[in-house]
């Protein structure tokens, strides 16, 4: 059988057709490309009308990713034409693989977007050999297709967050819906400023934002500051997973400097190894953990009452009345802010800063979801649905060389 066929048998356009298949002489791996050409008479099709017109002339040839096959890359290969549109005058002409400007074939980014449902999007541009580029721009054209052809209406509750992406200081922002019985990747957008965020309220338009009942977030000041704006009525609620996330990173600053001390002053390096036993929950610990902990607790170190301040934080989540919980949390800071533990200092002027927001966990989690109180753990590996929803020939020739893909490995 030829790739031909295989290839008319998952994608088979009307008006082009696959010339041949040849090896790339261009990679150093070995890489497939496939000839595509215009069908004999047929016309090109303007982009900006989708009416078909005179042809004008020939772009140079260009690659279109497509879905790799035994894992060896697969590229379509074509030169575009230009239209004489009467209406719209010269452009570039329409081809059913792809969209735009864009490298990528639909088939293809519906299938990183797929996997990106399963793997984390960092393992799914290595197992698939592409950029983590490539899977974030598939995800969030499926995100965007779902978007267009989905209706928003109902959303109650929204969680926002960052997601830092490549090392240095690039971030994202996800908005995700967590009512009850629905819970989803609603956005993407780079940054995180108060202007990213801005969009995702300009999207989601004032009528459907002034209905929202919930949102959960972190502190970070250029969110609050639109949520504040743009959606005042709802209750506002802080993540539980980053606060303790915040403390977490405060212990580990006192054990470093702490350890730094310690072996300066010629100590025994009691401190060594023990990262993880102060940072887990008891009931995560392995028994190496636990005896470790038990050893440390002995001694009158900071990084153990910075861990002890941490563990008696989590009865906080505990308290059912929103009173009551906010004794606890005015008790508990002015605790901590007598430590003379420098960086859990720190954290409890946020946690002060953010006292009403931070009760609000409480004066939500009798009204709704688990969403919002398991709060955003999940982060990125939440399942963006609109994919499910996927015009149903690209589904099915995704799935059906995915398939292929599972065999294989
Ligand atoms: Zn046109």
């Amino acid at each position: 059988m030829q790739l031909q066929t295989i290839l008319n048998h998952v994608e088979w356009y009307k008006s082009f057709v696959y010339e041949n298949v040849g090896w790339s002489a261009l990679e150093t791996k070995a890489a497939l490309e496939v000839k595509l050409r215009p069908r004999a008479n047929s016309r090109p099709t303007c982009s900006g009308c989708g009416q078909q017109g005179p042809g004008y002339d020939r772009l140079p040839t260009r690659r279109f990713d497509f879905v790799p096959l035994w894992g060896i890359a697969v590229y379509f290969v074509y030169a575009m034409r230009r239209v004489d549109c009467p209406s719209c005058g010269v452009t570039v002409e329409q081809v059913p693989w792809c969209d735009g400007k864009n490298h990528l074939t639909t088939t293809y980014r519906w299938f990183l977007a797929c996997w990106a449902k399963r793997l984390s999007w960092k393992g799914a541009a290595e197992a698939f050999g592409t950029t983590w580029q490539n899977v974030f721009r598939s995800v969030k054209h499926a995100v965007s297709w779902g978007l267009a052809h989905r209706d928003l209406e109902g959303i109650e509750s929204i969680g926002v967050d960052e997601v830092q992406w490549q090392k240095g200081h690039k971030y994202l922002t996800l908005v995700y819906q967590i009512d009850a019985g629905c819970k989803r990747l609603l956005w993407i957008g780079r940054d995180r400023t108060a202007k990213t965020f801005l969009r995702f309220f300009r999207m989601l338009g004032k009528e459907r934002s002034s209905r929202l009942k919930f949102i959960c977030s972190d502190m970070w000041k250029p969110y609050l500051k639109v949520i504040g704006k743009k959606a005042a009525q709802a209750i506002h609620v802080l993540d539980r997973f980053h606060i303790m996330q915040k403390l977490g990173k405060a212990i580990d600053e006192v054990r470093a400097g702490e350890a730094r001390q310690m072996k300066a002053d010629g100590y025994e390096e009691v401190l060594k190894h023990s990262r993880w036993c102060l940072l887990k929950r008891p009931e995560n610990m392995t028994d190496k953990q636990t005896v470790k902990l038990s050893e440390l607790l002995t001694y009158n170190l900071r990084s153990v009452r910075a861990y002890l301040l941490k563990e008696d934080f989590q009865r906080f989540w505990e308290y059912v009345s929103p009173g009551w919980a906010a004794k606890f949390l005015d008790r508990w800071c002015t605790r901590t802010m007598r430590s003379r533990l420098e960086p859990m200092k720190k954290v409890t002027r946020t946690l002060r800063n953010h006292r009403e927001l931070i009760l609000n966990w409480f004066r939500a989690k009798g009204a709704i979801s688990a969403g919002i109180v398991e709060g955003l753990n999940n982060k990125v590996n939440f399942v963006p649905n609109s994919i499910g929803k996927a015009p149903k020939s690209y589904r099915d020739s995704a799935c059906r060389i995915s398939n292929a893909e599972v065999s294989r490995s």
